[in-house]
């Protein structure tokens, strides 16, 4: 059964997998890079930021030597922007502490910051062809349908046993082409809705398949909370220039740029928002409340309101971090999309 699985899955692998650049190379640094984009994120909107990543800094030095705004501008849209920091802090560590050369071994892989278990993995085997398996989601899927695996992949225990097992397919000298193929059939064919059973490899003893339960595997039991939370932006203007502050640490979009904000957990009506700013500010006069603006996050839903402000006396500047940016200053600086959409919408 281990050596059929293996085989069957290699070989499928060998004839239909996708030509994607991070393929063709055993670089570790580029695998890493990869690997780190396409966390949480679908093949087609991560490869054009690791082309562009790769023209930018052809190497890890070239990524450890750049500033931390140029790279969070270049991650830009690309969401969950604690990778993009984890991403430049790694670089730094490889370049200062391991004299530019990944480690080979899934345990010290595993000490560098931003690289978890899968990434680690997936470094160890494509990379130094480390018999490690790799478990993501496509991993979880194949494997809970193909043995019929019921336990809960949202408990963290559950990730062990699924280690386990792939651990037993592993084959030692085809490390790499097997993690490969295994996560390539869980995204093209083992997809989670309607997998094309009849175009794969693996479908004689699938479990599954078999017993016709592909629809409730795997199980995955956790639900995720969501926050909603209401944003009133207050947008001031002067002289062409926009004010503009640097999010702090503990929250979303950590390092990239926003405006002077309120937040509230519920909705405002436009007489409230209008009392807030008049408690807050004297001689100030608004110019124009925006409609709500709905952004989704993965564990938030936001709704924004753009607020334009002219200040007749108070300098605004005086007890925050704000600072007048001109249009072509505010191009350059790393922004949630929920601001560059705002701007574009603005012609800014
Ligand atoms: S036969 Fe169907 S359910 Fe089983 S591993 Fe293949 S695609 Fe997935």
């Amino acid at each position: 059964m281990t050596q059929s699985f293996a085989n069957l899955l290699i070989n499928w692998y060998n004839n239909h997998q996708r030509d994607l650049p991070w393929r063709n190379t055993s670089a570790p640094y580029k695998i890493w890079l990869s690997e780190i984009i396409l966390q949480q994120t679908r093949v087609n909107q991560g490869l054009p930021y690791y082309n562009k990543f790769i023209n930018e800094y052809p190497s890890v030095h070239d990524l450890a030597n750049a500033p931390e705004d140029e790279v969070m501008r270049l991650w830009q849209g690309l969401g969950y922007y604690s990778r993009a920091r984890n991403l430049h802090e790694c670089a730094k560590s490889i370049v200062n502490q391991y004299d530019g050369e990944f480690p080979s071994t899934y345990n010290e892989l595993l000490k560098l910051k931003g690289v978890g278990k899968y990434t680690a993995a997936a470094i160890a085997s494509f990379a130094f062809n480390q018999a490690v398996p790799v478990v993501d989601g496509n991993v979880f899927r194949v494997l809970a349908r193909y043995f019929c695996v019921t336990d809960d992949i949202a408990q963290p225990k559950t990730f062990t046993k699924f280690f386990n097992i792939a651990k037993e397919l592993i084959p030692e000298e085809q490390a790499a082409s097997f993690n490969q193929a295994i996560m390539e059939l869980g995204a093209t064919i083992c997809t989670p809705k309607k997998p094309a059973c009849e175009n794969c490899p693996l479908a004689q003893d699938c479990e599954a398949r078999i017993h016709h339960k592909q629809s409730e595997l795997p199980v995955k039991k956790k639900k995720i909370k969501i926050k909603h939370r209401y944003l009133y932006y207050l947008i001031w203007q002067e002289g062409g220039k926009l004010a503009m502050k640097k999010r702090g640490e503990s929250d979303i979009w950590q390092g990239l740029f926003d405006f002077e904000l309120i937040e509230s957990d519920k909705a405002l009506s436009t007489e409230d928002i209008i009392y807030k700013i008049d408690t807050l500010y004297k001689d100030i006069e608004i110019v124009e409340i925006s409609e709500p603006v709905k952004h989704i996050l993965s564990h938030q839903r936001l709704e924004a309101v753009f607020v334009e402000l002219k200040s007749t006396t108070e300098n605004i500047l005086n007890d925050n971090s704000l600072k007048y940016y001109t249009k072509q200053q505010i191009e350059e600086l790393p922004k949630p999309r929920l601001i560059e959409n705002y701007l574009t919408s603005k012609n800014i």
